[in-house]
């Protein structure tokens, strides 16, 4: 089987930020890495999982809502695929800018009832809430 691009890139010197790729379809994926790759820091399955409930909701709701295509979270832990249309890497830069404070602001996670998550025990606020706080500044800081 042929490897896919995911697995072409040198995680030992994939730096965290926002890197984008933009497939013949128009479909860009970004990924939205937290955390250094085997870092030994990862996002905790509880937080990550939080994550994707809080930001595919504001994104999902955002002004850009008709581009989102994918949002969720990586299965290595230190991040998040968001999938676009039509979205530069600035206009998805500044939408991320906008967002996360949005997400930190819920004060209660968004389809967490038991009929609506297939884990819905599964979630920390506190931790998801941490964990955007520090992404925020790591792309303040791009
Ligand atoms: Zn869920």
């Amino acid at each position: 089987m042929d490897k896919i691009p995911s697995f072409q890139k040198n995680h030992d010197v994939l730096p965290v930020g926002l890197h984008a790729q933009t497939d013949q379809n128009g479909i860009t994926t970004f990924d939205l890495r937290f955390k250094k790759p085997n870092g030994g820091d990862y996002v905790s399955p509880k937080a990550l999982h939080t994550i994707e409930h809080l930001l595919a909701t504001v994104l999902r709701n955002s002004a850009e809502k008709e581009n989102i295509v994918y949002f969720g979270p990586m299965g290595c832990r230190t991040g998040f695929y968001l999938l676009t249309l039509r979205l530069s890497y600035d206009e998805v830069l500044a939408l991320l800018k906008k967002c996360i404070p949005q997400a930190i602001a819920l004060e209660e996670i968004p389809g967490s009832k038991r009929e609506e998550c297939g884990n819905y025990l599964e979630h920390d606020l506190n931790d998801a809430k941490r964990e955007l706080k520090n992404y925020l500044n790591i792309l303040e800081n791009l």
